[in-house]
């Protein structure tokens, strides 16, 4: 049967490597290219950037980003029975795909965008695997080296549907959390579309959706540390006054000190309200 891309269909790709997909491992395989395509097309122009993917497996969504035209994808891969799958797309696209065997979680990202793009764009596109997943979104909005604007243009990423609601909550929404604020803050955040369990071979249990961010050039200045302390307190009891919930780290002082009603609640708070907190500490 034909494929949009020449390469051979990827239920053929996963018969014939043995890649029965392993819960462990987080993998829910997207089959249709048509669907990768949509996903990698919702990037952005791809032309001339370097694509960082996480978990390509095996590699419908990789080949949807270099059928799209992107300069090159580097991809970081933890499964190594992945591997021969994958190096037929690098030689059916030759020096445009480099896969990296290892542990994302463990990748030093900003180092390789330095190392692989040569001072040009980058944007991270994945299909994450849903147990590593929020970390990871962490980790790039909170890189190591404080560098803000980071080294990535934009993160185009799946997540349950769920952690999609997280991530672009904003206050007096009922998903507003800890992980709204900290995207909030950094990025502009927007869910592009659901996919529904059944795209996925094996179907998860839950719809998922695929959220776009870019970084805010000047988010307000503030301590990471700090909002992560006041987040969590005020979250940690989201249904008490602040006066309570904030105890801990000042109470109503802290809050009469920004001009905060202390009888509010955590998810009433904006996110720059939560800077000003912050940065009161
Ligand atoms: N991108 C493929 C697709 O869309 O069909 C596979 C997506 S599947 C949800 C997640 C992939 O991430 C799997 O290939 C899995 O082996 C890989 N993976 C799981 N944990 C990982 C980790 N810590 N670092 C890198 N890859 C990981």
């Amino acid at each position: 049967m034909a494929t949009l891309d020449g390469l051979p269909p990827l239920r053929d790709v996963i018969q014939r490597f043995g890649l029965d997909a392993r819960k462990a491992l987080g993998q829910n395989f997207l089959l249709d290219l048509n669907l990768t395509q949509k996903i990698a097309r919702s990037a952005g122009p791809l032309d001339g950037v370097t694509v960082f993917e996480v978990g390509p497996g095996p590699g419908g969504l990789t080949r949807a980003i270099l059928s799209l035209g992107a300069k090159k994808v580097i991809a970081v891969e933890r499964d190594s029975r992945c591997l021969p799958a994958l190096a037929e797309i690098g030689s059916y696209y030759p020096d445009r795909l480099e896969v990296i065997e290892g542990d994302a979680l463990k990748t030093d990202f900003a180092a390789l965008a330095v190392e692989k793009a040569d001072g040009g764009p980058v944007k991270i596109i994945a299909n994450l695997p849903y147990n590593v997943g929020t970390q990871l979104l962490i980790n790039w909005l909170m890189p190591a080296d404080g560098q803000w604007p980071p080294f990535w243009e934009s993160l185009t990423l799946m997540f349950q549907k769920e952690v999609g609601l997280r991530i672009v909550a904003d206050e007096e929404d009922d998903h507003y959390g800890r992980l709204g604020v900290l995207a909030g803050w950094r990025t502009d955040a927007h869910m592009v579309f659901d996919v529904p369990p059944q795209a996925f071979t094996p179907p998860p249990k839950v719809t998922s959706t695929v959220v776009h961010l870019t970084p805010r050039q000047n988010p307000l200045p503030c301590d990471v540390g700090k909002l992560e302390r006041v987040t969590q307190a005020a979250f940690g009891q989201r249904r008490k006054m602040l006066r309570q919930s904030v105890k801990s780290l000042g109470g109503e002082a802290l809050l009469n000190k920004v001009g905060i009603d202390p009888a509010r609640r955590a998810e009433t708070l904006s996110v720059d309200e939560f800077v000003a907190l912050a940065n009161s500490l």
